[in-house]
């Protein structure tokens, strides 16, 4: 059995996992940059070691340090969270190759999906929908705009090698297209160190669908039901709850299936997510598979009581998953806020500094994933979410009363945050009768005076 877990990564995720192993009685071990020493996790974990400069670059992205850290310290497994390392094919191969265990899928599983060309093509063969667009990525503008014509506008131009939401480009005809294709190019080669880019039919006002997957290393892989993701900003998600509003069972059956054969085409192990894109006729298409545990696994843990971290340890320990799909019920409703250090009244400017006083809320059905206290220095490093506010409870009205009532409690002082952008939406008519759409983030802060949420 595994008996200590390097964890590495930071903030809330670094958080949930110590607190995943403590229940398993595994010993944890936290890598922290310099401007993470006062982190909670750090202080929470049964041993810490610095492992380089407040850059993610001299830090948290060091494959080097970190794997000596885990040699040092001699840890059995590496859980590498979000972001990150946690999808790094090469990463996950020098784990392997040092014996040491990545807790996640095989390197292999990771460069397949990981290249979203190679995926869409994965999981066509595997008879799931895909959006329809080009053959992998295309080579030059003749090329693409040729593709583009064929596919017809509006289409999506996206990175080969992208995640986060960046990289991407609308355009709805010939002459924004030659415009967007080298401004999507430049943005990929900055991001992510590679330049190629595909082209996809732009799905109009679509919602963002994925499936919870879960498989083990005897060849037995299940889905956790739905999140539904459609409130996203510049492609960044907001807020995730499950079920969705939106999908019947059928649908809700179909997509799960589909979601299974996606990743039994990537021979994949551990926890996972395919993303759809599904439209209001209720056509779904596979956008991509995440190999990694999520922001909003939360959801899925509220909804189906089953908790994904400790899974993820179980499976990477080589034990059969203990529950067939039948075993999984769905008994409850979970909305999740991500609470951002940002301003949203400021056009979402990032607010970093310190935290004056910090209350969270609790009570009945109300779950908060953060590693914020009182005092904390927020670093502005790294991504800008401090927490997240999961609520459930028997149907999505609770839900959703308890949301609010949640976020009326929440007190973050010193710095500016989205729980008033997460109330004003909780009493928005259009997200109350679910009819939230991939738009409706747009049109929300377009008819919605910023004082709201100020
Ligand atoms: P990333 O890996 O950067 O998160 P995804 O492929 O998962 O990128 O897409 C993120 C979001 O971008 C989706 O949830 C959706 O809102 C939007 N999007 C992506 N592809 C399309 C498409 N073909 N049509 C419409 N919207 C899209």
């Amino acid at each position: 059995m595994i008996q200590k877990i390097l964890i590495a990564n930071r903030g809330e995720i670094a958080l949930r996992i110590v607190r995943a192993c403590r229940e398993l009685g595994i010993k944890t071990l936290a890598v922290y940059s310099e401007a993470d020493v006062q982190s909670l996790h750090v202080q929470l974990a049964d041993e810490a070691i610095c492992i380089g400069g407040p850059k993610s670059a001299d830090s948290y992205l060091r494959a080097d340090r970190i794997i000596s850290a885990a040699e040092i310290a001699d840890v059995d497994a590496i859980h590498p969270g979000y972001g990150f390392l946690s999808e790094n094919a090469k990463f996950a191969e020098q784990c392997e190759s040092c014996n040491i265990k990545f807790i996640g899928p095989k390197y292999k599983s990771i460069k397949m999906m990981g290249d979203k060309a190679v995926a869409k093509d994965t999981v066509k063969k595997a008879g799931v929908p895909i959006v329809p667009g080009s053959d992998g990525p295309v080579e030059n503008e003749t090329e693409a705009v040729k593709v583009a014509r064929k596919i017809g506008y509006p289409v999506i131009i996206k990175a080969v090698a992208g995640g986060g939401g960046r990289g991407m480009r609308i355009a709805h005809n010939d002459i924004s297209f030659a415009k967007e294709y080298h401004v999507a190019r430049n943005e990929a080669e900055k991001a992510f160190g590679n330049g190629a880019v595909y082209i996809e039919r732009y799905i109009e006002k679509p919602r963002h669908i994925e499936f919870q997957i879960l498989a083990d290393s005897h060849g037995k892989v299940l889905h956790l039901g739905e999140r539904d993701c459609s409130v996203q900003r510049r492609h960044q998600k907001l807020i995730e709850e499950s079920p969705s509003p939106f999908l019947t069972s059928d649908l809700r059956k179909k997509m799960g299936k589909a979601a299974i054969r996606a990743a039994e085409a990537a021979a994949y192990e551990n926890a996972g997510t395919i993303e759809f894109l599904v439209d209001a006729k209720g056509n779904f298409y596979f956008i991509e598979m995440n190999t990694r545990i999520q922001v909003e696994h939360p959801v899925t843990e509220e909804c189906t009581g089953i908790d994904l971290i400790k899974q993820q340890i179980l499976v990477a320990n080589g034990e059969k998953l203990s529950f067939d799909q039948g075993d999984i019920k769905f008994e409850k409703h979970a909305i999740e806020c991500r609470i951002n250090a940002e301003d949203p009244a400021r056009n979402f400017a990032p607010s970093p500094g310190t935290i004056g006083l910090y209350y969270a809320p609790g009570g009945h059905g109300v779950r908060v994933d953060s590693h914020a206290y009182s005092g904390y220095v927020i670093p502005s490093h790294y991504d800008s979410m401090i927490g997240k506010l999961i609520c459930f409870g028997t149907t999505r009205k609770v839900a959703l009363e308890r949301t609010y009532r949640a976020l009326s409690e929440y007190i973050i002082r010193g710095i500016k945050t989205t729980i008033p952008l997460h109330k004003a939406i909780m009493s928005d008519p259009v997200f109350i009768e679910g009819k939230a759409t991939t738009a409706y983030m747009e049109d929300f802060m377009s008819r919605t005076p910023p004082d709201l949420f100020s």
